[in-house]
């Protein structure tokens, strides 16, 4: 057989099985780059060369949950705590709304208390308002009840992000503390509860966790597939060392393995379910500086510009090393740079909505 050929006829496949996929995981680096032209290709071909943009708003970092690689957990002590005011997060909506990003994806850490649902659900109505309805509005706001999701979906946000952070349930368990809040089934509860209330749903994995394999990576994949989601935001795990996962730390060697593993798991994501909307995470740009833009060559197609108040950005640190430098300016709002994705248009004042919804909902009829 001659060199290469493996990944091409895997590639030439109508459907990807479990196999195909860890053997696109593992190929050489010299063959990466055919399954990453054949993303963007699927890309561009089922919903365009453009991407859209999320301006990312870091509400609050008061957080419930104790995840053992999360910097902004219960019991690290060493943040200080924040929320940020009603005015700052309607400033920064619409700012987003002047820049021309199209939405918003306001994101926190878990609260489930009477006031600070309602008090989403007052912003969420509020900016809808102040933007005559034209703003688009994702929420990341973490494990809720079915109620509130109704609430909040009542009240105008159209799409929501919760993680799986891993399909293996064995290995969900090594990475969170054993009791009643942080239970796998309970995740997955959640996501089912969003992706009935109507939302736009999507989920995504960390890549390179301790303990996970390949065939877990192409399980996460089968997962998402299965599931039918509409959105995808998955990334690098990064050691935060105020955590118990991260308190050894990392090396530079490790992350760019993770780094690589993350464009082909975008890569292969896109080819097998080829219209969603796929995140170039914040993540991959701390390990490159230009790895935003590697992922949109991969096949992602949208990037979520940070538009938290300077101040709080020391605060939702959730990884170590997170980027505060990915600042929003007129000039560039997706702070994406244009030399390197040639032929990408970014997406101004529209929502970019994937057409996977429709279908979806079209298919569920
Ligand atoms: N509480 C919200 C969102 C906050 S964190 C929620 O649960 O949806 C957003 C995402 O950051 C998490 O879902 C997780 O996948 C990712 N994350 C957390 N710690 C990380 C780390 N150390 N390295 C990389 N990603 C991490």
């Amino acid at each position: 057989m001659e060199m290469g050929s493996g990944i091409a006829s895997i590639l030439d496949k109508k459907a990807l099985d479990r196999d195909d996929i860890i053997a696109l995981l593992q190929c050489g680096e010299d063959e990466a780059p055919l399954l990453y032209r054949r993303a963007a290709a699927v890309r561009d071909h089922y919903v365009g060369s453009h991407v859209y943009l999320r301006g990312l708003i870091e509400y609050s970092n008061i957080c419930r949950k104790n995840c053992l690689y999360c910097g902004v957990r219960r019991d690290n002590l060493r943040i200080e705590r924040y929320t940020m005011t009603r005015e700052e997060v309607l400033e920064a909506a619409m700012t987003a709304f002047n820049l021309k990003l199209g939405s918003i994806a306001i994101q926190s850490g878990e609260n489930s208390s009477g006031a600070f649902i309602d008090t989403i659900e007052e912003l969420i109505s509020t900016i809808r308002r102040m933007t005559d309805n034209k703003l688009g509005i994702t929420l990341s706001l973490g494990e809720q009840s079915r109620e509130t999701y109704r609430r909040w979906y009542d009240a105008g946000a159209h799409r929501y992000l919760l993680r799986i952070e891993t399909s293996n349930q064995s290995l969900y368990r090594k990475l969170h503390p054993d009791d009643e809040m942080h239970r796998y089934q309970r995740r997955l509860e959640c996501l089912k509860a969003i992706q009935d209330t109507g939302y736009q749903t999507g989920t995504g994995v960390m890549i390179g966790l301790p303990y996970q394999t390949m065939g877990d990576l192409a399980d996460d994949i089968i997962f998402m597939r299965d599931f039918d989601i509409d959105m995808c935001g998955m990334g690098p795990y990064i050691e935060h060392s105020d955590t118990p996962l991260g308190e050894r730390g990392t090396d530079h060697r490790l992350l760019k393995e993770r780094f690589s593993l993350s464009l082909r798991m975008i890569a292969i994501l896109r080819i097998v379910m080829r219209d969603i909307n796929i995140v170039a995470s914040t993540a991959m740009q701390t390990i490159d500086p230009a790895g935003r833009e590697k992922a949109v060559s991969c096949g992602a197609n949208v990037v979520m510009p940070n538009l938290t108040p300077a101040r709080y950005r020391e605060g939702y640190r959730i990884y170590e090393g997170k980027p505060g430098y990915n600042e929003v300016n007129e000039s560039n709002v997706s702070g994406l740079n244009p030399d390197l994705i040639p032929g990408i248009t970014i997406g101004l004042g529209i929502w970019g909505d994937t057409p996977h919804y429709g279908r979806r909902l079209g298919r569920k009829k």
